[in-house]
């Protein structure tokens, strides 16, 4: 029996799932109890399941379906690559033609000085390139003592042992023996949760100092690079404050480091730029790439490599590679994602429409009795839920208890909204309209009054 044919009912299908399939980042035996929603279909922002509800999707899958679900183009050049050149590899002297194609394209839609790619499948595999790049870069500049990367605390760079180490998630270093040797990690820019009495001005210029304070607590010697997601995605959407990144940029300027800006999340039009840097300014040696890249129909993933780090790269020997560098399907369908990106200005869809709607939305929440913060830029938002706005303060009931209610809400109101902690996160596909963002607001809405009562009905405010 074909089961991708069959159409089997939902509880068979739940009962195979939770038999085979171990699912990531969750508690296999809890959600056997209760069952995987099941998802068969989608178009544009909509989700439907295998009971045949339709769920609004506001966080593009995994922030990664930026031209939204149902675009048959990408599924065409996939078709169509697969009959050509299904597989190469990239290694041994050779090349082929997707991966010439879209190493060039990137090398257009990116800032000077990135006119080099080093593909991976995943976000994670690229940022595993990137500790390997950066320490190569400084051994073949005669500093091998250069080692050490600095990253930040609540950041998430992917779940490899090196991507799951460059992060700084407690949960995940808690398992497995994470961080890896020479991965530090610093404060993160949340105002909100962190910033106490300061001015957010005050505080950003304190957090972005501390790695200053690192570099010279570790010795600038061993130091190898910085690396920092321009606005913190799955640590809650934490936009720093505005000083945070000119002061960054200028301790890196100072320094003999590289700046890794990872773009996994940014890059492809999530700030209405290609690149998140471009949004702050910032001049990475180094960018990881992936999601948004393919808009999540392939996996790929990249490292875009400045001139002066690929200049030396180029002139040593580099030992890495993985046998879907540069996959030909996966290329081929980011050109086409790219193609359709820019002949329908998705990106001036985001500027003009797609992001001030976006805003409206999630101002409309401001006032709700459980929201003390509600932000948004370009198409990523923050709902910070709290027992009292003029305080910021936290609840009094474990961290995420009242986020978990919320996230059961949603799910019972047909819409996909993620909780970090007792905050709500939302990073819709870049094609949102006005009228997707009435059916969030009013989904949203009915979500979070039921989770208001049921948090009022516990006593948890
Ligand atoms: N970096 C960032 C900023 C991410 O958000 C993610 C994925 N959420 C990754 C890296 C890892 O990417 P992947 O899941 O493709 O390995």
């Amino acid at each position: 029996m074909n089961i991708l044919t069959n159409h089997l009912p939902t509880a068979e299908l739940q009962r195979i799932d939770a038999a085979h399939h171990m699912h990531p980042f969750t508690g296999g035996d809890a959600l056997a109890k209760k069952g995987a929603r099941i998802i068969t279909r989608a178009d544009g922002m909509m989700l439907t399941d295998s009971d045949g509800r339709e769920v609004l999707d506001m966080m593009a899958g995994l922030w990664c379906v930026n031209i939204g679900y149902g675009r048959h183009e990408l599924a065409e050049a996939a078709y169509r690559q697969m009959k050509e050149l299904p597989y190469y590899n990239t290694f041994f002297q050779t090349s082929h033609v997707p991966v010439i194609a879209l190493s060039q394209k990137l090398a257009e839609l990116a800032p000077e000085p990135f006119n080099q790619t080093f593909f991976a499948a995943s976000g994670s595999e690229a940022n595993d390139t990137n500790i390997r790049l950066v320490r190569q870069y400084w051994a073949a500049v005669g500093k091998p003592d250069k080692k050490i990367i600095i990253s930040r605390k609540n950041a998430y760079h992917g779940s490899t042992m090196g991507g799951g180490s460059l992060g700084g998630m407690a949960h995940m270093h808690s398992q497995g023996g994470l961080p890896i040797e020479n991965i530090v990690h610093i404060d993160q820019p949340h105002w909100w949760a962190e910033g106490g009495d300061m001015t957010p001005e005050e505080f950003g210029l304190l957090r972005a100092r501390q790695l200053e304070e690192e570099i010279d607590r570790l010795g600038e010697g061993n130091v190898a690079a910085f690396i920092a997601e321009p606005i913190q995605g799955a640590g809650g959407v934490v936009i720093p404050p505005e000083t945070y990144w000119p002061e960054i940029q200028r301790i890196c300027d100072a320094r003999e480091i590289l700046l890794i800006a990872d773009e996994v999340i940014l890059g492809f039009g999530r700030t209405g730029r290609w690149f998140g840097s471009e949004y702050y300014g910032i001049r990475p040696d180094i960018m990881t790439i992936a999601k948004g890249l393919s808009s999540g129909y392939a996996p790929i993933g990249g490292s875009m490599v400045s001139d002066r780090v690929a200049k030396v790269i180029a002139e040593s020997d580099f030992n890495h590679g993985y046998t879907y560098s540069g996959h030909p399907v996966s290329c081929a369908v980011a050109l086409e994602n790219l193609r359709i990106m820019e002949e329908e200005s998705l990106l001036d869809h985001v500027n003009q429409i797609a992001a001030p709607a976006l805003a409206k939305a999630i101002a409309t929440f401001e006032d709700h009795p459980l929201i003390g913060e509600a932000r948004s830029l370009g198409m990523l938002g923050a709902l910070q839920f709290t027992p009292d706005k003029s305080r910021r303060a936290p609840f009094k009931a474990p961290k995420g208890t009242i986020g978990e209610i919320a996230r059961d809400a949603c799910f019972a109101n047909d819409i996909v909204m993620r909780h970090v902690g007792d905050r709500m996160i939302v990073s819709p596909p870049l094609i949102m309209t006005e009228a997707d963002t009435e059916v969030f607001v009013d989904r949203a809405t009915r979500a979070l009054d039921q989770t208001y009562d049921k948090a009022k009905a516990e006593g948890l405010l």
